[in-house]
């Protein structure tokens, strides 16, 4: 059985930029605006020497109601089935409510959470990743998965314990 890594996180991180990455595919739909994966998308994660199934999610902002709702329940179960997760947030954005609805039902769960901050192209990795300590999830790893950017690190310490 091949590791479960669910990307998890609210709209617009960058979860499907960074599943079409792992996958090698452009299967999950990327866009400008928030909330275009609707529901789970599995794939066969295939980097460096890495192979994994990863679940692209549509992402959770905590006051969900209607589509979205379901939306966000459909994450919750990704989050359910996976062996790992990878919390993404935006570096560009710093800490949002949404990022700490989230964090608060990771660390509920009895799950390994790697908390990611992604976009750090272009910025202060350091100072940008700093503002997310206060979530309480431990290290923040950065990345910039539209151009690959700290993938391989990130999958190597996710990976390895598995
Ligand atoms: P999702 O809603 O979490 O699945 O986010 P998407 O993957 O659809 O990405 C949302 C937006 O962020 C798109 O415009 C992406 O091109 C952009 N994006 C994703 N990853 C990066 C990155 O590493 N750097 C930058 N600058 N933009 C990114
Ligand atoms: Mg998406």
């Amino acid at each position: 059985m091949l590791p479960v890594v669910a990307l998890v996180g609210r709209p617009n991180v960058g979860k499907s930029t960074l599943f079409n990455r792992l996958t090698q595919s452009r299967d999950a739909l990327v866009a400008d605006f928030p909330g275009l994966t609707r529901d789970r998308q599995y794939g066969q994660g295939r980097y460096d020497n890495y192979q994994f199934i990863v679940v692209d999610t549509g992402g959770i902002h905590g006051k969900e109601e209607g589509l979205d709702l379901l939306m966000a329940k459909q994450s919750l179960q990704a989050i359910d089935e996976a062996d790992v997760v990878l919390f993404l947030v935006d570096a560009r954005d710093g800490i949002s409510a949404a990022d700490e609805f989230i964090a608060d039902y990771l660390r509920k769960q009895d799950k390994p959470v790697y908390l990611t901050a992604n976009k750090i192209d272009g910025l202060d990795g350091d100072a940008a990743a700093a503002d997310f300590f206060s979530l309480g999830l431990g290290d923040v790893y950065q990345i910039a998965a539209a151009h690959g950017r700290g993938v391989s690190q990130l999958l190597r310490t996710v990976l390895l314990p598995l």
